[in-house]
């Protein structure tokens, strides 16, 4: 299989004609070449959404909305073929390709269609004239998104971008390419005007900093690592571009003696998911698990057995809860970080190598289990450092203030869980955490109208509904005098 860009509405090749592999997760083997593009491919990408901007930028809301909501309902009636191409591309089970990431995608695009024919503006009347908003799109937005959530990330900047009226260029993940390919070809069905999505493979230095650099592009919207977000932030300072930053995390999942016994099951239920859902490949998951020394020995035995319960196993089968790391290099990361959590003083309590029984197809490819790990010391590297994979470390507290503490404790500022039975407790550690979202007794809860970002290390700027508007247009202050 090819992967090619999408550039001015035609499928087309890298012009320098170089190809990169495509693994697939769960059996290690190539399964595709993806187009290795370079600043040539992302000059003409540009050159394409300049072109088609002026008449998109003109386009009326209702229509917009009316594109919007078609390639909504396409994706939605290729929502099998989708979720399998995701979950072979990506390592994911089908399970969660299925019921969060296109479902998500597809939702994207409705709750922008739908946003921009709610929009208002602002208008008032003082020293003798009225003051009113106009909102423009800015132009060719650069859109450069991660592997964790392919479709669904890409989707959550292609949506706005365009509903806003902007053009723009996406430079997926090197390492999931597919779904957003099969994107292009429902782009072309519905017949969007050529150059309104562009689509450049390859790899972030190649591909992704000259589209940052390139002049005729203001505005770049971002998710994926810090280092990789400080870097594109020290490119984009100097020419003063727009940008967003969705950067890393190393969440906490703070749960309080108090929480209702009644709830305990729930809770442990709900922390297996913020902890292992998506491989513990989401930027959101709770990696760290802070205990109040009062329920340490209700909550730790009764997790580790969930834990231990878990289903690994082929992505394909439904069954399975987890399926497989996206490469072997990111593999190799995740264990490496167990390995430093044992030479840190950490004590392995479930997990902590590849799992058992996995199928003869998956017999190459990229697992790891779901691993617990105690005993290494808040400011342990493990509990520091993003690891982004199945790893959790479970982290004792006494007091509200130390659960805090340590919460706060990193350079990270992304998402907390708090767990608690007091609504005083749940509103006041709300209030003090250093995060963008804090899920009270719940966890990845999310309505799109909600600011999205983090704080610190873990991003600059806000997602989501008004957030987004004010990201992907340009507001003018008008001054007529009566
Ligand atoms: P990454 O930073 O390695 O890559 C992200 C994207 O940037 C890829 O498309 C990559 O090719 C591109 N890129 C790399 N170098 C570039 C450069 N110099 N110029 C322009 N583009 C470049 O991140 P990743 O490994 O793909 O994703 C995992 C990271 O993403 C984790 O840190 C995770 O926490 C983060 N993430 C954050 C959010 C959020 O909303 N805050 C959501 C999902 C993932």
């Amino acid at each position: 299989m090819e992967l090619l860009n999408f550039i001015d509405g035609q499928f087309v090749k890298a012009l320098g004609g170089k190809w990169l592999e495509k693994h697939e997760p769960a059996t290690g083997k190539v399964y595709a070449t993806v187009c290795r593009s370079d600043a040539a491919d992302v000059d003409a990408a540009v050159k394409a959404a300049q072109r088609a901007f002026p008449s998109w930028s003109e386009t009326s809301t209702d229509e917009r909305f009316r594109w919007l909501m078609r390639i909504a309902d396409v994706i939605e009636a290729r929502l099998d073929a989708f979720a399998a191409a995701e979950s072979q591309d990506q390592g994911k089970t089908v399970t969660t390709a299925r019921t969060v990431d296109i479902p998500r995608s597809i939702e994207n695009f409705r709750f922008y269609a739908q946003y921009i024919t709610q929009m208002e503006g602002m208008a008032l009347e003082s020293k003798g004239a009225v003051h009113y908003t106009l909102r423009k799109p800015i132009g060719v937005v650069a859109l450069i998104s991660p592997w964790n959530l392919p479709l669904y990330l890409a989707t959550w900047k292609i949506a706005p971008a365009i509903a806003f009226g902007n053009t723009c260029v996406i430079k997926p993940s090197e390492l999931t390419p597919r779904t957003i390919t099969m994107l292009a070809e429902v782009l072309k069905e519905v017949k969007l005007p050529a150059g309104v999505v562009n689509i450049v493979h390859g790899l972030g230095p190649e591909c992704g900093q000259p589209l940052v650099e390139h002049p005729e592009v203001p505005a770049i919207s971002f998710t994926g690592g810090t280092i990789t977000g400080k870097k594109l932030a020290a490119t984009a300072a100097p020419l003063l571009k727009k940008v967003s930053l969705e950067l890393g995390g190393k969440n906490a999942n703070i749960i309080f003696g108090d929480v209702e016994p009644a709830k305990m099951q729930e809770c442990i239920q709900t922390t297996l998911r913020s902890s292992f859902a998506n491989q513990g490949e989401i930027c959101l998951c709770g990696s760290r698990i802070l205990i109040q020394r009062s329920i340490w020995d209700i909550f730790v035995p009764a997790f580790v057995a969930a834990v231990k319960a878990l289903h690994i196993g082929d992505p394909r089968d439904p069954k399975s809860f987890m399926g497989a790391l996206i490469s072997e290099a990111h593999t190799r990361k995740v264990e490496s970080y167990i390995k430093l959590a044992q030479e840190e003083g950490g004590v392995v309590l479930a997990g902590g190598s590849r799992p058992a029984g996995l199928p003869d197809r998956c017999r190459d490819g990229y697992f790891v289990a779901p691993t617990v790990i105690s005993n290494v010391a808040p400011k342990a590297r493990v509990n520091q450092e993003e690891i982004f994979g199945p790893v959790v470390t479970l982290i004792p507290f006494e007091t509200e203030e130390e659960a805090v503490a340590i919460a706060n404790g990193t350079q990270y500022g992304l998402a907390a869980s708090v767990w608690t039975g007091s609504v005083s407790r749940a509103n006041r550690v709300s209030a003090a955490l250093d995060v963008g979202y804090v899920w009270i007794n719940c966890w990845l809860l999310r309505d799109l109208r909600m600011p999205f970002g983090g704080v610190k290390a873990s991003g600059i700027g806000r997602e989501g509904g008004k957030f987004a508007m004010d990201f992907y247009t340009e507001v003018k202050s008008v001054c007529s005098k009566l």
